[in-house]
């Protein structure tokens, strides 16, 4: 079963996480940051399973009581805190179950597990709420908190956790890794460049639908390279991917910087947008590139801290600065 084991590229950390548990050197909170796609939830699944199992060995032995529940998809000493539907922030009522849930007795006799993702989600309110449970948790409990960014998070929250940061994996790692789980696509050390070495966000890059959205995009950025209407080109994205289309724009604004300051193509992790990008650095100066970038990020900042924008204005207004540089 997949989800018992983090996947390669964290063996080491994996390692030391298991070597501290079985010694009862595990911190009660753990905080796993890490940029999206590096494997922060594949290793999180892996240690709830094995902190849950009775029989635990090199990972959760799958097939005890407490794995076949987790198994099944419900664990009375699991509880997972996320934001509720169609909502940015974790509030304050979902913390309030927590700190009730941290009050029980494990039901099954072992430990108890809450899982809070994404970390930098939660409000004010729902972070001092939480405060006592991380301070006094009680016996065998484990918080594990997931963040991408975890310099958003509440300080009192962070410095309450002991902090795992996982960086970019190994290259040689993930794209075997990737190889593999592409099949015969054979394109991995692509989409493994486009992702910035993140493999599990490459191979969701890499999928059918995802893989139509890169392909919609470059067709729109070479629109309006040559002069399209920005507002029509909105008007045919979809709103729901916003968020992976600014991701894509921001990464093509630092690949369009990196050849504006070095020329080198070789540091393109988009290197089939090279002939559009020669375009786009005739027409515009570097630090205009440098402040669409900085405007692309804090638009990908208030998406995902919840300020709500309307994705709508936001595709149109991104498309348009994006076309005013093109253009001018
Ligand atoms: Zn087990």
């Amino acid at each position: 079963m997949e989800y018992l084991t983090p996947p390669p590229w964290h063996a080491a950390i994996w390692q030391r996480l298991c070597a501290m548990q079985d010694d009862g050197r595990l911190p009660h909170a753990l905080l796993l940051s890490g940029p999206h796609g590096v494997g922060k939830q594949q290793l999180a699944d892996a240690l709830v399973a094995r902190t849950l199992c009775r029989r635990p060995g090199v990972s959760a032995c799958g097939e005890c009581h407490s794995c076949r529940m987790l198994a099944a998809g419900y664990h009375p000493d699991l509880l997972r805190v996320a934001p509720a539907d169609n909502r940015r922030q974790i509030r304050i009522d979902p913390i309030r179950e927590v700190n009730a849930f941290v009050a029980q007795t494990a039901q099954q006799g072992g430990a108890r597990v809450i899982v809070l993702q994404p970390a930098e989600a939660m409000n004010v309110a729902a972070g001092n709420a939480l405060l006592k449970s991380l301070e006094e948790p009680g016996e065998r409990t484990l918080f594990i908190l997931l963040a991408d960014i975890p310099s958003r998070m509440l300080a009192t929250i962070r410095s309450r956790c002991q902090h795992w940061a996982l960086g970019i994996p190994d290259r040689a790692q993930s794209l075997a890794w990737l190889n593999e789980t592409l099949g015969e696509v054979q394109d991995g050390d692509f989409w493994l460049r486009v992702a910035g070495g993140l493999p599990l966000l490459a191979a969701d890059m890499a999928g059918g639908e995802a893989r139509g959205l890169r392909q919609d995009l470059q067709e729109l950025f070479d629109s309006l390279v040559r002069g399209g209407e920005p507002i029509a080109e909105a008007a045919r994205l979809d709103r729901q991917a916003v968020e992976r289309i600014l991701w894509y724009g921001i990464a093509w604004l630092e690949d369009l910087i990196r050849l504006g300051l070095s020329g080198d193509i070789d540091q393109l992790r988009n290197p089939d947008l090279l002939p559009l990008y020669r375009q786009a650095v005739k027409n515009a100066r570097l630090r205009d590139w440098f402040r669409l970038l900085d405007y692309a990020r804090e638009q990908q900042r208030l998406l995902i801290a919840g300020g709500n924008p309307n994705p709508q204005l936001v595709l149109e207004a991104w498309l348009v600065r994006w076309s005013a540089l093109l253009r001018s």
